[in-house]
């Protein structure tokens, strides 16, 4: 055992996401991870933790997959490393391109492959910019995201990020982005308003930034499908049909940020189709290789190719790639982790256990008086906390009371996560979770809860 660690972490490592007052104060929390298997991690003094975050939404078929692992074993033996330009593959990533393309949407027809979901963001704006300039449409080039997405940690994609904490002190977000208003019923402006009347509002919101800056200066709308970091927020019923009318109307395009979403998470194998979306660029990434080895990308539509494989001929090659694109690593644990998807029946899995899980916790903390909300679809769950239920308040300062929960049912061995701007705990388990395992996760909220707020 080396007991250096710790002091060698201090030292040296800085964390993403460090609390940096707290990191000075001495206070930052310190674990040393060390193995996993199903739903469980372990820490290297033998604590095990059920890990109802799959670690940051994205060890979909659990840990410790031996299928996996040697699969990526194998790949490393014989071909570590070997790069994609120019119409370089190797049998992994050629066949995980026809894989990801037969579980996407019909109308969708190219995969681009990076490493993580904020690159693959990257990319989709970048193509975004190159369509509509090989249009001749230089001018329509502004992006709309919406308040509390996330869409990853880049400059670009920190700015589409409608996370105030990925801006401050960043000078984000950059020109040509925008925010409009989240599908977030909960908090919607007016308590009386049904999800009809909250569906109208979010369409009004975003008609009128379009007749604000002009339809002809817009590109694309980024959102994904279930918000996520910004609080785990399923949209009300109609809402996706509507927002995709208003931008077929403005000739606007759509990119369904899928990196939590897609391969299974909310019971279908995609966002999309699960709420009837048609996109022109899905963003995948995490359950795309359950998170073995790095990989994302970017599946590009028939409409939007037709138009960007006219691009280059006098010009040559799109100047866009990485030098990790499409890696043989990422790409054998994609071709593995897929299959397993497929072999343990956990998009079904997903679906059915995740709609127990959340019917489970609202039963557990019906009538609590700071449990404001409990909310879900498929394997993802949220509990909003608030001050006063009636007027929606949020704690102040807010984060404090879902960060004692969360620490509290770290005591009891079960891993959750404390979401950004808000009292919110959220879940997002591996898609192979059992029904005891939520009944334990349920059971360690509840009891959490209650110690933390009576
Ligand atoms: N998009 C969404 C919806 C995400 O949840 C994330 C990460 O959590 C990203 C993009 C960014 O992905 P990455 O952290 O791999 O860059």
């Amino acid at each position: 055992r080396n007991d250096m660690l710790e002091q060698w972490d201090r030292e040296n490592f800085f964390h993403p996401s460090t609390h940096l007052a707290q990191f000075a104060r001495g206070e930052a929390p310190e674990r040393v991870v060390k193995g996993g298997e199903g739903c469980f991690i372990e820490d290297r003094d033998g604590n095990r933790f059920l890990d109802a975050f799959a670690g940051l939404y994205c060890v979909n078929v659990g840990y410790g997959r031996s299928e996996i692992a040697e699969a990526i074993a194998e790949q490393a033996r014989e071909l570590a490393y070997y790069h994609a330009y120019v119409g370089h593959g190797t049998e992994a990533s050629i066949t995980l391109s026809k894989m990801v393309l037969d579980r996407a949407p019909d109308h969708m027809s190219k995969v681009y492959f990076g490493l993580g979901g904020s690159d693959a963001n990257e990319t989709n704006v970048k193509l975004i910019w190159y369509y509509n300039n090989i249009l001749g449409r230089p001018e329509k080039k502004k992006i709309i995201s919406r308040w509390r997405g996330y869409h990853g940690s880049g400059l670009v994609t920190g700015s589409l990020t409608g996370l105030h904490l990925f801006h401050n002190k960043f000078d984000l977000p950059l020109d040509r982005i925008l925010h409009t208003e989240p599908a977030y019923f909960y908090r919607r402006p007016d308590p009386e308003m049904d999800a009809a009347a909250y569906v109208a509002h979010c369409v009004a919101e975003l008609e009128a930034m379009i007749e604000r800056e002009g339809a002809d200066t817009i590109a694309a709308f980024i959102g994904e499908p279930v918000m996520g970091t910004g609080g785990i927020v399923p949209p009300p019923e109609g809402y996706w049909a509507a927002i995709q009318a208003v931008l077929e109307e403005h000739d606007i395009l759509l990119i369904a940020d899928e990196v939590v979403t897609g391969f299974g998470r909310l019971g279908s194998m995609f966002g999309s189709d699960h709420y009837g979306l048609k996109p022109d660029l899905i963003t995948i990434a995490k359950g795309l290789t359950s998170a073995y080895a790095p990989l994302s990308g970017s599946i590009v539509s028939e409409k939007m190719w037709a138009v960007l494989e006219q691009g280059t001929d006098e010009n040559g090659p799109i100047g866009h790639g990485w030098t990790y694109s499409a890696h043989p690593i990422g790409a054998a644990a994609g071709v593995a982790n897929l299959k397993l998807v497929d072999d343990l029946g956990l998009v079904k899995n997903a679906g059915e256990v995740g709609g127990y899980f959340t019917a489970a916790m609202a039963d557990a903390l019906a009538g609590h008086a700071h449990v404001g909300e409990v909310r879900g679809e498929g394997m993802l769950c949220a509990v909003e906390l608030v001050e006063d239920k009636s007027a929606r308040r949020f704690y102040d300062p807010v984060g404090k009371v879902a960060g004692a929960v969360v620490a509290e049912m770290g005591k009891q061995g079960v891993i959750a996560r404390a979401m950004p701007q808000g009292d919110i705990i959220g879940f997002a388990p591996p898609l192979c979770l059992t029904r005891e395992e939520a009944d334990r996760v349920v059971a360690a909220t509840a009891q959490a809860v209650k110690v933390a707020l009576g």
